[in-house]
């Protein structure tokens, strides 16, 4: 075992993550603060990166146009051109903004790291297969991620902190467990120095994952958004005993029968992450009202039509579009996220000015196309998710229907029924849909996160 690996990382994870608590106390304060002030905030953040792009980056220098970064404003993105994801890793060298780091020295990292790692720089290098299924290759420098974390901790510390509570006693940390996934490095953060975390592999099998919660005695817990809810429903069937006093869920969408279950085993508060490796953190859930709060001073997000046009809050929009303010290194400008967002009106009851999004239901790669048909992901999960006797589901699209896996006992001719009831508002009238109970369906081997939907 790479004993010595992990000690020279744990060193300076130790120091990386007294960088993170100390600047907590600012990225809480922001979340207060009046709309102008974090608009204020915003554009000079944007400009900083702007400039900073322009001048290190030939990738962004040659698609900066006539946008000044000096006095660009939010509203002057919409004069750049969308950067795709296909870019981000075909021009990563032209992109990157350090000198001495390329793409074949970031997969050196990879290769040859036998743990999670800092490069001489302070950068660490992680890799993702996505949801899209193309292999990423990210870069996050030490202030990026100082600030990252911020991003992904502050509504909690918030939460607590208004109710009069330090940070959480054990934190129960359910992610990939190990590199290159930043999953583990992102929400194993001691937010107050007193906390101890587990980190729990999300793909172990899922009785020894139960176990190491129980273990772990957990005041907290924060993981993908399908594990806690299996927990919250072995804790509804009595399988295991433990009261979270605070539940953060992240890197899937969370269900609406996965937050049911949560609330009915445990009654605490949600605080739902929408993010992405090569943004950090979108959006979180405050714990308090509906939605995602916009993490809207480091991170500016565009609804924008099929041409990348900017859409009003009220009409749809094909995609979303992000530019990570705190990504200095490896710059994101108008990135397309793949997913679709809708803002939620009105002022959240937590009082926070940060505009809302609804929760983000899955990218509409879930959604499966069948002909001219289109079955939204929704229509098989709110058969498959309210089921108290599955635990578990993977839906693998058929030419004609779909061939359904799942963990649990349920009545497999009543949930055929009903699937295919499900199915034929959208116009399929006699889908053909197979159930088959199998022990365990396979996680993604370095992310551990679970595939729900396998389109054609
Ligand atoms: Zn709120």
């Amino acid at each position: 075992m790479p004993d010595e690996d992990r000690t020279a990382y744990q060193r300076l994870r130790a120091a990386h993550l007294s960088a993170v608590r100390a600047a907590l106390d600012d990225h809480v304060a922001r979340l207060d603060r009046p709309r102008a002030a974090i608009e204020r905030h915003r554009t000079e953040r944007l400009r900083a990166l702007l400039g900073w792009a322009r001048e290190r980056s030939p990738f962004h220098a040659a698609r900066m146009g006539e946008v000044d970064p000096a006095t660009a404003s939010v509203a002057d993105l919409a004069r750049l051109p969308v950067m795709t994801k296909a870019q981000a890793q075909e021009e990563w060298d032209a992109i990157v903004t350090i000198p001495g780091l390329d793409r074949a020295g970031a997969e050196r990292v990879l290769a040859e790291q036998r743990w999670f790692s800092y490069t001489p720089q302070g950068h660490q290098v992680f890799s993702s297969g996505g949801s899209s299924g193309v292999r990423g290759v990210y870069v996050w420098d030490w202030e990026q991620y100082v600030t990252l974390a911020c991003l992904a901790w502050r509504w909690q510390v918030r939460a607590d902190r208004a109710t009069g509570v330090d940070g959480p006693a054990r934190l129960a940390v359910l992610s990939a467990g190990g590199p290159p996934h930043a999953s583990t490095p992102l929400f194993d953060v001691a937010t107050d120095a007193s906390t101890q975390t587990v980190v729990i592999p999300a793909a172990a099998p899922f009785d020894d994952v139960v176990k190491a919660v129980a273990d772990a005695r957990p005041t907290a817990l924060v993981g993908y958004a399908s594990v806690i809810g299996r927990l919250a429903r072995a804790s509804l069937a009595g399988e295991l005993d433990v009261r979270p006093l605070r539940v953060s869920t992240n890197s899937e969408p969370l269900t609406e029968e996965d937050r049911t279950a949560i609330g009915a085993a445990w009654g605490a508060p949600v605080h739902n992450l929408w993010g992405s490796t090569e943004i950090g953190v979108q959006a979180v859930g405050c714990g308090v009202g509906d939605g995602l709060h916009i993490s809207d001073d480091e991170v500016i997000l565009e609804r924008v039509d099929a041409d990348g046009r900017p859409v009003g809050p009220d009409e749809p929009a094909a995609r979303t579009l992000a530019t990570g303010l705190a990504g200095r290194t490896f710059p994101f400008v108008r990135y397309d996220l793949g997913d679709e967002v809708t803002l939620l009106p009105g002022t959240c009851p937590c009082g926070s000015a940060m505009p809302r999004v609804a929760a983000v239901a899955g990218r509409r790669d879930d959604d499966f196309r069948y002909g001219g048909l289109l079955v939204p992901a929704s229509a098989f999960r709110y058969v498959l998710g309210t089921d108290p006797r599955i635990s578990e589901y993977q839906v693998h699209q058929t030419p004609g229907g779909a061939d359904v896996l799942v963990v649990g006992s349920p009545d497999l001719p009543a949930v055929t029924t009903a699937l295919v009831e499900a199915l034929r508002p959208y116009g399929l009238s006699d889908a053909a849909i197979t159930v088959r109970t199998v022990d365990r369906i396979p996680r993604h081997a370095s992310t551990g996160k679970l595939s729900r939907f396998k389109p054609l």
